[in-house]
């Protein structure tokens, strides 16, 4: 049993699914502890926002040049935490922050890394799919101290009410950590759909819209997910980049997945393609995606759209 550290995950200052999850990959390695960076003054809402999965205790770091240095500063403060209490693991969160801020803590503590676990056994060996999701891969850290991240929604995440003890703990960013400053940052414009990489279901659009996301949306909020892109439409304008699924845009996992005028090529894929069920919308009945498909509907995707969209609120009402 090794101890295991997670680099608490929030959204708008409250715990978020990826911080249950990679609790949850923690706990079956050894006994949990969330460290929790916030803003000063804003320690104890950050830790009490941790209410579900089987963390045992927190610590709590307080500073405001996390928002300020961005990753440096994180790194470098996780990393002065992991010197003191020396965990055998530390896990973080496969995204874009996550990954980066791990591979600063690799170099700085002299540990391997492993990115975009979707699972972690219980002797630490982690499995992986990569060139695309067509090959599967276990591996192990051999340092001392192994960093792993973990791919949001790949874990089944326990759910498990707790109440952790919160220690506060006071560490200075280190001055290498602040050569880079945020000089302004706006917070992303909200609508009222779940986050891209969290959903539950994620239907997303492509060149087959030819711009038109409205029907995209509909049954998106009809069933309420997420929206998400591929390339073609979010290079064209159509949608924003921040939404696109792909190698070169968002991973996701969703339970549901569900393509509309996306041909598959294998960088959309690399996104997509560990999605516990997917469903294809093309016109063209020689799309790659049919490939992967677990439900397929060759047709015009505005007319099959509309008319799902139509059918799951009728059953709602
Ligand atoms: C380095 C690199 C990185 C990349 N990263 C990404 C990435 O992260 N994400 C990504 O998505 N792509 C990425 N791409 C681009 C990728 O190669 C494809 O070009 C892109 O995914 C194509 O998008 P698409 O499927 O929407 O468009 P297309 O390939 O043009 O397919 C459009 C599909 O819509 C169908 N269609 C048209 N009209 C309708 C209709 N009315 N109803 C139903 N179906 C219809 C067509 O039959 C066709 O299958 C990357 C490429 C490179 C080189």
């Amino acid at each position: 049993m090794s101890n295991v550290v997670i680099l608490a995950d929030f959204v708008g200052g409250v715990a978020s699914k990826s911080t249950v999850e990679i609790a949850t990959a923690g706990a079956g390695i050894g006994e949990v502890t969330a460290l929790v960076l916030a803003p000063v003054g804003q320690g104890a809402q950050y830790a009490n926002s941790i209410t579900q999965g089987p963390i045992a205790k927190i610590i709590v770091v307080e500073s405001n040049d996390f928002a300020l240095h961005g990753v440096a500063a994180v790194a470098d403060v996780v990393s002065q935490v992991i010197n003191e209490i020396k965990p055998g693991v530390v896990l973080f969160v496969s995204h874009a922050f996550g990954k980066e801020v791990a591979g600063r803590v690799a170099m700085k503590t002299g540990s391997g890394i492993i990115t975009d676990a979707v699972d972690i056994s219980p002797d630490g060996t982690t499995t992986q799919l990569v060139f695309g999701g067509s090959t599967t891969v276990h591996s192990k850290v051999t340092s001392e101290l192994s960093i792993i991240t973990v791919r949001p929604n790949t874990i089944a995440a326990n759910f498990v009410e707790v109440n952790p003890t919160q220690e506060v703990k006071s560490f200075e960013v280190s001055p290498s950590a602040k050569k880079a400053t945020t000089t302004s940052s706006l917070p992303p414009v909200k609508g009222g759909r779940p986050e891209l990489t969290e959903a539950n279901i994620v239907v997303s659009g492509g060149r087959g819209t030819n711009g038109d996301f409205s029907v995209v949306e509909a049954f998106a909020d009809s069933l309420g997910a997420a929206v998400g892109a591929s390339r073609a439409a979010t290079d064209a304008g159509w949608y924003p980049h921040s939404h696109q699924v792909g190698q070169t845009g968002k991973t996701v996992s969703p339970a549901l997945y569900v393509a509309c005028g996306i041909s598959g090529a294998i960088q959309h894929r690399a996104g997509m393609q560990t999605s516990k069920l997917i469903a294809v919308i093309n016109k063209d009945p020689e799309a790659p995606l049919f490939e992967l498909a677990d439900f397929g509907v060759v047709g015009d995707l505005f007319t099959v759209l509309a008319g799902a969209t139509e059918g799951i609120q009728a059953r709602k009402a």
